[in-house]
Order: C-alpha cells, then sequence, then structure tokens
C-alpha cells in the first residue's frame, strides 16, 4: 500500500454574517468561502501497527484523539469497520504552515485532506458528496476545505454553493502569534450580546441566505471585481472579538490605513487580512506592516486566491 502525500489550503472569509440560533443549537450562518494557496502538507501511510499515529512539527496541535485528522480516520475506521480491520493503523504527518487557532481552518483542513487520503489509501470509492457528508460530522468547515475555490456556504456552513472561482486576487495576511481566539467562544460571545435581535421565525433564515446570494459581493466576484470585493467585506464576528481583543481592531485599522481592495477579519480571528490587485502590492503592504507595527509576535503572510481544495502534491 502506498502512501500519499496531499495539500490542505486555508481559507478566509470574505463574508460571514449571523442569522439566528437554529433549533440543533447551531448558529444558522451566511459566509463566503475563499481557499488561499497557503496550505499545510499532510503525508498519510499505513503505520504497520493498529495505532492512528499524528506527527506535527507544530508545538500546540495535539496528537491524539483531539486532533481532527485523527478524528477523520475514526471516523472513516467506525463507516468501513472491515475494511479498516483489514488495512490496520495510519500514520499521518502534517507539516503545519497555516497558523493554528487562526480563523484560517487550518484544523477542517486536515480532517479533509485525512477523508481524501483514506479515500485513495484504502480504496473506498467514496464520491465528493459522500466524502461532504462525512465531512460534516467533523467540523462545518470540513466540506468547504475539500472542494475548496469561491463559495457560499449555508447553515452551520455545511451546504455549500460554489460561484465562479476568485483566484486574480492576492491577500496579506497578518496575525498575532500571542492572541488566539477559540471559535466557541466566538459564537458564544456573540450569541450573549445580540442573540435578542436574532429572528425567532426559523423559516425566514432561507430569505436571509437568499439575500446574499443575489446580492451586490456575489455580483463583484461574477464579475471578479475586486474593487467591489474589497468594498464589501463582512465579518459579524468583528464585534465581539474587537472589544475583547482591541489589537485585533488596531491591527485592521492599521492595515486598512496602509492601502489594498479592502480589510477584514477572517472568521473567528485573530487573523486580519487585505485583499491585494497584485503580488507585488501584497509583498509591499506586508512589508510596510512589519516596519509599522514592529512587534516580534507579530507574523504577516502573503498568499493568493486559489481555486483547489484538497489535493494531491506532484
Ligand atoms: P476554524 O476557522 O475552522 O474555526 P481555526 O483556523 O480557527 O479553525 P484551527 O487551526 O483549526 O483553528 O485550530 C483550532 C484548534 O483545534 C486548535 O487550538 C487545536 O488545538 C485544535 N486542532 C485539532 N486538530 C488540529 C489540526 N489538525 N490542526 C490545527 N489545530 C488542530
Amino acid at each position: 500500500m502506498r502512501s500519499y502525500h496531499l495539500i490542505a489550503p486555508a481559507k478566509i472569509n470574505l463574508y460571514l454574517e449571523i442569522i439566528g440560533m437554529r433549533s440543533d443549537n447551531y448558529h444558522e450562518l451566511v459566509m463566503i468561502m475563499q481557499s488561499i494557496d497557503l496550505a499545510d502538507h499532510l503525508e498519510i501511510r499505513p503505520s504497520g501497527t493498529e495505532e492512528i499515529r499524528v506527527y506535527c512539527n507544530h508545538p500546540e496541535v495535539p496528537l491524539t484523539k483531539d486532533n481532527l485528522a485523527y478524528q477523520a480516520v475514526r471516523l472513516i475506521q467506525a463507516e468501513f469497520p472491515q475494511i479498516a480491520a483489514n488495512y490496520g493503523g495510519v500514520d499521518i504527518i502534517i507539516d503545519k504552515r497555516i497558523p493554528v487557532a487562526a480563523g484560517l481552518a487550518g484544523g477542517s483542513g486536515n480532517a479533509a485532506a485525512v477523508l481524501v487520503g483514506l479515500n485513495l489509501m484504502w480504496e473506498l470509492g467514496l464520491t465528493q458528496p459522500e466524502l461532504q457528508v462525512l465531512g460534516a460530522k467533523l467540523g462545518s468547515d470540513v466540506p468547504f476545505s475539500l472542494t475548496g475555490g469561491t463559495a457560499i456556504a449555508t447553515g452551520r456552513g455545511e451546504k455549500l454553493d460554489p460561484i465562479p472561482d476568485l483566484t486574480n486576487l492576492y491577500v496579506v495576511l497578518a496575525k498575532y502569534n500571542n492572541i488566539s481566539i477559540a471559535t466557541p467562544w466566538a459564537y458564544r460571545s456573540y450569541r450573549q450580546e445580540y442573540g435578542h435581535t436574532y429572528p425567532t421565525d426559523i423559516d425566514s433564515f432561507p430569505t436571509h441566505s437568499q439575500r446574499v446570494h443575489s446580492g451586490p459581493l456575489v455580483q463583484g466576484i461574477v464579475a471578479q471585481d475586486g474593487v467591489k470585493i474589497g468594498k464589501l467585506l463582512h465579518n459579524d464576528l468583528e464585534k465581539v472579538v474587537f472589544p475583547e481583543y482591541p489589537e485585533v481592531a488596531q491591527l485592521k485599522q492599521i492595515m486598512s490605513n496602509l492601502g489594498g481592495l479592502g480589510t477584514m477579519m477572517s472568521g473567528s480571528g485573530p487573523t486580519v487580512f487585505t485583499l491585494c490587485s497584485s503580488l507585488e502590492e501584497a509583498e509591499t503592504l506586508k512589508e510596510q506592516l512589519l516596519i509599522r507595527v514592529d512587534d516580534p509576535n507579530l507574523a504577516a503572510w502573503t498568499a493568493r486566491l486559489s481555486a483547489s481544495g484538497i489535493h494531491l502534491a506532484t
């Protein structure tokens, strides 16, 4: 049995709106998700034992059952017990390049890569829609991580409508290494503060997401209009993250002042990104930011928007 080398791209949220509370106690969301070419690299291979072993070069990534990649193996083992018993354990080696707990779906991407890798290695024959159903059991961002590109995500974030991929734009991403934000905290805080504004009529949820489907940001994406897209970036979670982490709010302000097409926090943060029309613009902005902030805790990257989800390394 051969091993597989997979690339798992990060995502940013061009748009994140919290609609309300669902009957299953999750939030109903409308998001526009976008893959970028900053990616983790994973190798998946038979362990030669019964064990699932996770190796990772990042000290904050858990190596046992708390790791989403580990959970992805357990899920496949539970779904296909006979095949799993036949093949035995798995080694997963994660080369972590996506910042951890950063709002970039690094863990979800790793889980998605394991689903794709095991599907190949154990010849399960699962289709993309079948992988997405399994992925949704592991986390709301896993289905998007599988397909990548540009998509509208609704429900908990697991229902996807692809829209034309944006690939001609770039981003500068920046994050303080001494700040990490737990996604459940961000949603809980939002509910505490804004829960009273949620619509009580669950049947009205589709109307809200329809507004985004036919709205100006999607029109900007269809037209590949970076200027329009940059002006319409939106993230409701900034309303709870910024008061608690003023450094993140300040970082957004500084990045926004430096230029680019638009600046926004990704997911539950703390990563902030600025959309740029060229790699040169993104690189210049990154250099200016690092001079302007001059804090050893600030890390910055540039990336290109990407049409790829999980794919094999060539
Ligand atoms: P999302 O945007 O999907 O909410 P995130 O980008 O904010 O995720 P992750 O990098 O996925 O955050 O990490 C969130 C937490 O998940 C980490 O604190 C870490 O303990 C845990 N975790 C579990 N598995 C992984 C993994 N394979 N890679 C990174 N973190 C993982």
